[in-house]
């Protein structure tokens, strides 16, 4: 069965095409820049028995139903392609990044399904339309597939009330919404299996912290199986440094911006969002630019770097306090997965935990899910590649194959 999954911003669409079961990705590519004077659409063909291709090109991409109409050209191509027709293509699978409190599983896209996603779009104005826009097109493009939303929220729906509502008068909450939602649940998941499968761990009984560090950065408490706390809150911004966003802050330096510099709310948003984290503090969120930096004893990106690892640090003491007993720790995403350095200052001194890295193994160039502790560890430390994209796949190919 052919399945696509598909990852819609407000200007770009991520596709990746799999053959289900066999998890085997036929074409991928992304179309960017959509609307802007010049759009860019980037395919790779990597099924197995043709040719495999790289292409990049630039063209006018004028708004998403011609990003998807594009794609599918190159798709059913006759030299480039790997369709003969879009029938053939019986799921699409879309990431959608919020799913308020109704959706702890994915669901199958109907009517009703689409008008509850457009009511909770106001928790994520920035991400949510732009779901609902890939799936109005791809609904219309591929008359023929079932649409399955895949929500980022739904693996921390086993959220514990104590632990994800605010401490704020209740109506808040009850009338508004607001709430810790949590986000990358996708890759959390994927990463506790894989971690899980490593260990030869039934991911029922399995006690992990996932730890997603890419541009966007956060961590997972997950007790037997089920996520009972993470960093992200109501939107992503919470928690963690990231690449561009500040992550937890006082409340009260946001009252300050307003009320003493006359900021307006947008301008915060663009402060917190989009120009803090290893962004503000160095002038680049590339943690790697960052890393040479630190290595030249540059005083900036040692701070960033510091504070960045702190807050990691904090927050598996306090996922350790809440879990009780800990299998493993886990590590994924650009950062997680590449950076020895980082993995090393996060795991120091973590010893009262009974977390011991092994130095050359998590110095090795190998890849693919593997330990890195050390013998006297009692936490096992693992590096797990995510694929949200392979999770999409498989959890579209489950609910179809269930219906
Ligand atoms: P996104 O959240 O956009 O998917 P990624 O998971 O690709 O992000 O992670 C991007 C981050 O990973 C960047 O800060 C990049 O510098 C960092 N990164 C990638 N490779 C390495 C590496 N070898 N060492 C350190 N950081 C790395």
């Amino acid at each position: 069965m052919k399945i696509l999954v598909l990852n819609t911003g407000s200007s770009s669409i991520k596709f990746q095409l799999f053959t289900m079961p066999d998890q085997a990705v036929i074409a991928s590519g992304l179309v960017e820049k959509i609307g802007e004077e010049m759009s860019a659409i980037r395919y790779n063909r990597t099924a197995e028995n043709l040719e495999h291709l790289d292409i990049k090109h630039e063209v006018l991409v004028r708004d998403h139903a011609d990003g998807l109409t594009q794609v599918v050209t190159f798709l059913m191509d006759d030299e480039k392609g790997v369709l003969s027709s879009p029938k053939e293509i019986l799921a699409v699978g879309h990431r959608v990044v919020h799913g308020g409190d109704q959706f702890s599983q994915p669901a199958v896209i109907e009517e009703d399904i689409l008008s509850q996603l457009k009511q909770i779009s106001y928790l994520a104005p920035l991400h949510n339309p732009a779901c609902i826009k890939g799936i109005e097109v791809a609904t219309e493009t591929f008359e023929n597939a079932t649409q399955v939303a895949v929500f980022d929220t739904a693996f921390h729906q086993s959220i514990p009330e104590h632990a994800y509502r605010f401490a704020i008068p209740s109506e808040y909450y009850e009338e508004h919404g607001l709430r810790s939602y949590g986000f990358h649940g996708t890759s959390h998941r994927y990463v506790m299996k894989q971690a899980a499968q490593h260990l030869e761990i039934d991911p029922e009984q399995f006690n992990a912290i996932t730890i997603h560090l890419g541009n966007g950065c956060s961590m997972a408490a997950i007790k037997n199986g089920k996520c009972i706390d993470t960093s992200m809150g109501l939107t992503p911004l919470g928690g963690l440094i990231m690449g561009t966003r500040s992550g937890d802050i006082d409340p009260s330096v946001l009252l300050f911006l307003s009320d003493h510099l006359e900021m307006s709310t947008k301008e915060i948003d663009q402060l917190l969002n989009k120009k803090s984290g290893l962004k503000g503090l160095t002038g680049t969120n590339d943690l790697r630019s960052i890393l040479d930096q630190y290595d030249k004893g540059d005083k900036a990106a040692q701070l960033a770097i510091a504070m960045y690892v702190y807050r990691i640090k904090k927050y598996i003491g306090a996922y350790a306090a809440a879990l009780g007993e800990l299998d493993a720790l886990v590590f994924t995403a650009g950062v997680g997965e590449n950076s020895a350095i980082i993995r090393n200052l996060i795991c120091e001194d973590l010893g009262i935990l009974g977390i011991e890295l092994d130095n050359a193994k998590n110095a090795s160039n190998q890849t693919g899910t593997r330990s890195i502790q050390s013998e006297i560890s009692k936490v096992s430390v693992l590096v797990a590649p995510t694929n949200e994209e392979l999770e999409i796949a498989l959890q579209t190919f489950e609910v179809v194959s269930a219906t």
